[in-house]
């Protein structure tokens, strides 16, 4: 941390900050400029926070220099993380190494649905099956999910299918129902900064899908993750899914510089969902070239058998002839970035 003092601060203010500093256990390093003089704090951080350091007279500025999150920052762990999704015998990574095709319905309607959306996902090659059992709906109106019974499904179609289930848990209470049939549990963007609910997939003992808050600054989405490491969970994957602008042209902005940015601060994997982010099905393959190129670990996309007739999300649906493309697109464009598709790293 950095202490720069106001140009015409005086010595006995400036001996009064490093006073205060050394008073917590930290040590103070005066150095003096031309116009200003500017102090380095050596020692917890957490400590100087509660000297108040910017009320201090003569104080200007504060600057942290360290990352605010710690499990998930990568100033502390410079190796990228690989998280890994399934059960024993069937286990497929979210990676570094790999480029991960996550697809599925936005919501599960049927057990016929659900099993024609992942077998659609599993021809064109996606390795793990996404669907909503509790739908988070901005109208309370709109069609919530089918609870308990969609968990059911999706619990079935893995068994048919082998693609081990992401799906989404939208209260706290529901955590350890949803984790005893899910393999991995998302996090959804009205959700990222729901603290009680991350403290509680942080226990759930189950990898976790967190979603970007489509207002949240990047810090606050890789805060909402340490939430989640600080509970002794650091299998989290995040996931960009486009923030609020101005542009009415898409659902969302998908924030693409997103995506090297965290690979900078965080050792965490991130996939984008390319889906929620544009709310169309024309811009799904363009943003997921896009994401593949940007780095990306892995994409998470909505198809259906009939998107024309879905219960929720349909004009963002591929039908199976847009997944292909996809799909066509996830296996030539990753050894241009020096990635090989998750298919062929499914271990037991
Ligand atoms: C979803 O993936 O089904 C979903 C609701 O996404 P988001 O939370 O990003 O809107
Ligand atoms: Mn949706």
């Amino acid at each position: 941390m950095v202490v720069v003092m106001a140009p015409d601060a005086t010595e006995e203010q400036v001996r009064h900050v490093t006073e205060r500093v050394e008073g917590v256990g930290g040590q103070a390093f005066v150095s003096r400029g031309v116009r200003r003089t500017i102090i380095g704090l050596v020692g917890d951080i957490d400590s100087f926070h509660g000297l108040n350091l910017r009320s201090m007279p003569g104080v200007a500025d504060v600057h942290r220099i360290s990352d605010p999150f710690k499990l998930v920052s990568r100033q502390h762990h410079p190796d990228r993380s690989t998280v890994w999704v399934g059960r024993a015998g069937h286990r497929v990574p979210i990676g570094p190494q790999t480029f991960t095709v996550i697809a599925g319905p936005c919501a599960v309607e049927t057990p016929q649905q659900t099993l024609e959306a992942a077998e659609m996902a599993r021809a064109a090659g996606a390795t793990l099956l996404r669907g909503g059992a509790f739908k988070p709906r901005t109208s309370p109106y709109a069609f919530q999910g089918l609870g308990a019974t969609g968990l059911e499904i999706l619990a079935d179609v893995r068994e048919a299918t082998g693609l081990p289930v992401v799906t989404e848990v939208v209260d706290a209470r529901d955590v350890p129902m949803v984790a005893e049939l899910a393999d991995m549990l998302q996090v959804g963007t009205r959700n990222m900064a729901n603290f009680g609910l991350l403290q509680a997939v942080g226990e759930s003992g189950k990898p976790v899908l967190l979603k970007r808050g489509m207002t949240a600054t990047i810090e606050e989405w890789l805060m909402a993750a340490e939430y989640v490491a600080q509970r002794g969970n650091l299998d989290v994957v995040l996931c960009e899914r486009g923030i609020r602008t101005f542009e009415p042209s898409t659902r969302n902005t998908l924030d693409i510089s997103a995506v090297p940015i965290v690979h900078g601060t965080s050792h965490l994997p991130v996939i984008v969902d390319p889906s929620h982010a544009a709310g169309r099905k024309d811009l799904v393959v363009p943003l997921s070239r896009a994401a593949i190129a940007a780095g990306a670990d892995g994409v998470i996309v909505d198809v259906h058998p009939d998107p024309e007739h879905a219960l929720c999300d349909g004009p963002q649906a591929l039908d199976g002839a847009e997944l292909r493309a996809l799909a066509q697109a996830a296996r030539q464009l990753p050894p241009i970035v020096g990635r090989e598709p998750a298919a062929l790293h499914v271990r037991a």
